[in-house]
């Protein structure tokens, strides 16, 4: 396992990366295998309470056109991609406290009889609620830390505690959840010692799934004039993830893809097993804009996941057929 300052000298080395992509490739291929696991992502509200310098779902953003999707509507949309094959359903929404404790476990039940795995990302919630999310039957939870540099995540997220986030990542864990987190990579002032801390904090807590973003800067937010976080420097912090983590599951990410096209190859060919295919209803899609020109719109969930069959086929992988819980 590398040491902070290896990890650090990783990050700061602005030569060849070959190697490292290399290595991180070869990790996943004996610890996860080959099969690439398709989570069918539902976007289904955008309504959110809180106030992200970098996110366009921010409260504050009055440009953006707000959805919510009804129990129902939620409950179809998984039904037709777990008809589909998707094996797994991830809900995400802004933090919308429409949704209450019961109307969500009104959902995931509804969506366990489909006989798929259900991830949530639906930000922090009470202990109860996680527990009781879990006793309707959800498995896995993400709950990105963003950043761990204390000083760096009280900046962007004004009237959040970072304490409050490791919290509910304790809580997510002795729930028994599979537990998921992740960093943004571009975030003003960041550095590699921060970014480094953060790939120590995914061992800490023994994360089962991490996922890595580069920041895509949007119009509509204080983060507008920032640069966008660099490709390179993500699939870095992914690479060393997956070497040190070994076998979690690790997305390529959409925001990786929507800085490049080859992105999500490029994710999957340095340590990435699992890719987000979207599944929301076309008319909510492209109001889900965290940041803009996001990559990978598709119809419906045929179509996204023939999208993610092609993008496969590119790199000689396949697609699993289970759950696609972590490898013991
Ligand atoms: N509200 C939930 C939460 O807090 O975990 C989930 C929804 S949130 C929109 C999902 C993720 O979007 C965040 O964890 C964040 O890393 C990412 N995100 C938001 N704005 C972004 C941006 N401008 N560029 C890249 N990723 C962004």
């Amino acid at each position: 396992m590398y040491s902070r300052e290896e990890i650090i000298e990783i990050l700061k080395n602005t030569g060849d990366n070959e190697q490292l992509f290399a290595l991180a490739d070869k990790v996943r291929h004996e610890k996860t295998g080959d099969e690439v696991h398709l989570r069918g992502l539902i976007e289904f509200s955008n309504i959110c309470k809180r106030q992200c310098k970098y996110c366009g779902l921010r409260a504050p953003n009055k440009k953006v056109s707000r959805y919510r999707m009804m129990p129902e509507e939620i409950i179809l949309c998984a039904q037709n991609a777990a008809e589909a094959g998707y094996k797994t359903i991830v809900l995400q929404s802004g933090e919308d406290d429409y949704y209450s404790r019961d109307i969500l476990c009104r959902i995931i039940s509804g969506i366990k009889k489909f006989d798929t795995a259900v991830t949530l990302s639906i930000g922090e919630r009470s202990f109860e609620d996680y527990k009781a999310f879990k006793d309707c039957g959800a498995d896995r939870y993400l709950l990105r830390i963003e950043t761990t540099d204390k000083d760096l995540y009280k900046k962007m997220h004004p009237g959040m505690d970072i304490n409050t986030r490791i919290r509910c990542l304790e809580h997510l864990r002795e729930l028994d959840y599979e537990v998921g987190t992740g960093c943004l990579v571009g975030l003003p002032d960041q550095t590699p010692e921060s970014l480094a801390d953060d790939i120590l904090f995914f061992k800490e807590i023994n994360a089962d799934m991490v996922g890595i973003g580069p920041l895509i800067p949007h119009p509509e937010t204080p983060l507008k004039e920032c640069p966008p976080g660099s490709l390179t420097t993500a699939l870095k912090v992914m690479a060393i993830t997956r070497i040190i983590l070994e076998n979690i599951n690790i997305p390529a990410t959409t925001a990786m893809e929507t800085l490049d096209p080859e992105g999500r190859i490029l994710a999957l060919k340095s340590g990435a097993n699992v890719i987000m295919p979207n599944v929301t209803p076309t008319i909510y899609k492209n109001k889900y804009e965290i940041y803009p020109n996001k990559a990978g719109y598709s119809e419906n969930a045929l179509k996204s996941r023939k999208y993610a069959e092609e993008i496969l086929k590119k790199a000689g992988r396949s697609i699993s057929k289970g759950y696609g819980f972590r490898k013991k």
